[in-house]
């Protein structure tokens, strides 16, 4: 099993009292699985990718990545995780507006310790898999909506991760390009094997793209199995 969530619960504490957000969520996610999580704004679905994305801790509860127990990890280690196992996508997309879509999807690999060269090569590899070949040498200005969170998805796939997270990738855009974002991460999904875990409220685009749903609803999971089993 790629990741497990045994019994998590987590509270946020505001003014001295305690809120739960979310209820013993269990959930386990299998190598090449491309899941969407979905559920009313403010059911919790941030705060589970958060964890799942080791940018929070749960409260109460197990987290095994790859079999392993994370949730004592110190800093270190977890900012080790977030580098090299995990890919993160934004909502807003979340591009430097100076730097050229080549030097934004190459910026991940700085941080690894990648030569400059090697750098570049990966980084136009990564765009021309979002079919972005063409546009490497742009600003995020000069470029769509759609565009940019595809060098944003390109940017996520140059540390080679196991799995991508992306919260809410799609809320920006209209229809036609959520559509086109969403077969991007089934390429990705079906060609590099890459696990795939995105926070959506789109339920059609949901269902037509990814293989599993999970549904939650006030910090528990409603609902868990594959898509075309969901009724409408
Ligand atoms: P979703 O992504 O499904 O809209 P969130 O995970 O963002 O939901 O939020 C779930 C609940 O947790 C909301 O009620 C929200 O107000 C609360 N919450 C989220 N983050 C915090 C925080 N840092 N402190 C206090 N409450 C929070
Ligand atoms: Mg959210």
């Amino acid at each position: 099993m790629l990741l497990e969530l045994k019994h998590i619960y987590k509270n946020y504490l505001q003014d001295k009292i305690v809120i739960p957000v979310l209820k013993d969520v269990n959930i386990s996610i299998d190598e090449g699985e491309y899941v969407a999580i979905m559920g009313p704004s403010g059911s919790g679905k941030t705060t589970l990718m958060n964890i799942i994305g080791c940018l929070d801790r749960p409260t109460k509860g197990e987290f095994l990545l790859e079999g392993e127990s994370i949730v004592n990890y110190n800093e270190n280690r977890l900012s080790d995780l977030r580098l090299n196992t995990l890919g993160f996508v934004f909502q807003s997309f979340n591009l430097l507006p100076k730097q050229t879509a080549l030097d934004n999807v190459a910026l991940p690999l700085s941080y690894a310790g990648v030569p400059v060269k090697k750098r570049k090569e990966i980084a136009f590899q990564a765009l021309k898999r979002v079919g972005l070949a063409e546009r490497v040498h742009f600003r995020p200005s000069q470029l769509s909506g759609g565009q940019q969170q595809r060098v944003a998805i390109a940017r996520a796939l140059v540390n080679n991760p196991k799995i991508i997270l992306a919260d809410e990738p799609v809320a920006a855009l209209d229809p036609v390009t959520a559509k086109q974002v969403m077969s991007d991460f089934k390429k990705i999904n079906q060609e590099m094997n890459i696990t795939i875990l995105i926070n959506i409220h789109h339920v059609e685009l949901a269902l037509a793209y990814a293989d599993r749903i999970i549904g939650i609803r006030a910090g528990k999971i409603v609902y868990d199995g594959p898509s075309e089993n969901v009724t409408q």
